[in-house]
């Protein structure tokens, strides 16, 4: 009756909702404040008030012409614009030609990963990863190849990278800061797998693509630098969002940009821009180009949510968890004091901790935390933490 394959992977990604959803059972059970809701990467601060007055000066406009079709890659002013923010970002030269204007990076990936994936083509991700990546590449034929996570850092290693290429390597999925780990890829291990690919390439006589997922370059930590992609790889496919840094996800507005130096860019990005209207999303929201268009460079308050990692991180550690302290995004990834990951989350949600098992981002034996919440929510679950920690730790 349904689709095979969608229902198998409907039970495969659904951790993080299924955590949810014991969260709005607790909390009608406890009351709001007595749960301590971890689980799902929802941004609880509202957008800077720059994003809502440019939402009020598009919309308040009579007769702009702003709710018509438009060319299927986005306004070629925001383009423009766009191209020439990611030009800053990077040092590389983009031009509006580089840019599709994307359905939030959801979106984004889903129309590259149709533009380049021939059936049966191998698509690497790099555990642990954005739970959704299997089943964006499985929409578009593509077989998800998982590479091992690396602990305790969480770098990507070259060497465990290199045994995963094969002649039907199409794309390296990379996503930093790393949604659940919050580690951001240094630049020598980058470096090491552009090696790495530069001699597989050769050594096939392939193309393989980078495919950079950077909806939380914004959101980074203490100075830490985050390397320019397209200057580490020549075939890098920027996917981007602001469902994070504008704290916009429900508008579903983001960016492909891809590097000038790919071969056969005019192609690529005709393919893209194809993609982006066959696949169902036309164009992206043309309110929203508007406004991102305007606010490219404003932020959510950073400041808070390191306030929130700091307080959080520094806890768990003085309590006895162990966890890579993370430089950007808002998430801790901390090892579980037992194996058996799932069973941690259950014990956890005894005193109405709600956390995500490693194994939903293909990483077992660790729990992710998502501390996008209200800090009053971190102050109320320290107890509860403190009291979960002596089952394992005393
Ligand atoms: N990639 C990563 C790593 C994410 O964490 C998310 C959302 O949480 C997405 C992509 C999807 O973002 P968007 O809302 O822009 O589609």
């Amino acid at each position: 009756m349904f689709s095979d394959k969608i229902v198998q992977n409907l039970s495969k990604s659904s951790w993080i909702r299924a955590m949810f959803e014991e969260g709005e059972k607790l909390r009608k059970i406890y009351g709001a404040d007595k749960v301590y809701d971890f689980s799902l990467g929802n941004p609880d601060s509202e957008p800077p008030l720059a994003v809502l007055n440019s939402i009020a000066k598009h919309a308040g406009v009579v007769s702009n012409g702003i709710h018509k079709y438009m060319p299927n890659a986005g306004y070629n002013d925001v383009r423009e614009k766009i191209a020439f923010y990611v030009n800053e970002e990077t040092g590389v030269n983009f031009t509006a030609s580089n840019i599709v204007m994307t359905c939030g990076a959801a979106g984004g990936l889903n129309t590259v990963l149709k533009a380049i994936l021939n059936p049966s083509d191998e698509v690497i991700v790099l555990a642990p990863f954005f739970v959704e990546y299997l089943s964006y590449i499985d929409n578009h034929g593509g077989i998800g190849v998982i590479v091992p996570p690396n602990p305790p850092t969480f770098q990507p290693n070259s060497t465990i990278l290199e045994k995963y290429i094969t002649p039907k390597t199409k794309a390296i999925i990379i996503n930093s800061p790393n949604n659940p780990t919050g580690v951001i890829y240094n630049e020598a291990s980058l470096e090491a797998i552009n090696e790495v690919i530069s001699k597989k390439e050769k050594e096939f006589g392939i193309q393989i693509y980078i495919i950079s997922d950077e909806p939380y370059t914004r959101i980074v930590y203490d100075g830490v630098k985050v390397s320019s992609i397209p200057v580490i790889f020549k075939n890098a496919i920027i996917v981007n969002s602001y469902s994070k840094s504008l704290a916009l996800p429900g508008e579903r507005i983001g960016y492909v940009a891809a590097s000038p130096n790919i071969e056969g860019i005019e192609l690529l990005i005709s393919a893209i821009t194809y993609c982006n209207r066959v696949l169902g999303y036309v164009n992206a929201p043309s309110l929203f180009q508007k406004v991102v268009a305007d606010t490219h460079n404003e932020s959510v308050d950073v400041d808070s949510y390191k306030a929130r990692r700091d307080k959080l991180y520094g806890n768990l550690i003085k309590l006895g968890f162990e966890c890579v302290k993370p430089d950007g995004a808002f998430y801790l990834f901390v090892k579980s004091p037992i194996p058996d990951d799932i069973e941690f989350k259950n014990v956890a949600m005894k005193y109405n901790i709600l956390v995500v098992p490693g194994t939903g981002f293909g990483c077992s034996g660790y729990f992710r935390l998502a501390y996008c919440v209200n800090m009053s929510v971190i102050d109320n679950s320290l107890p509860a933490f403190k009291k979960l920690a002596k089952g394992f730790f005393n």
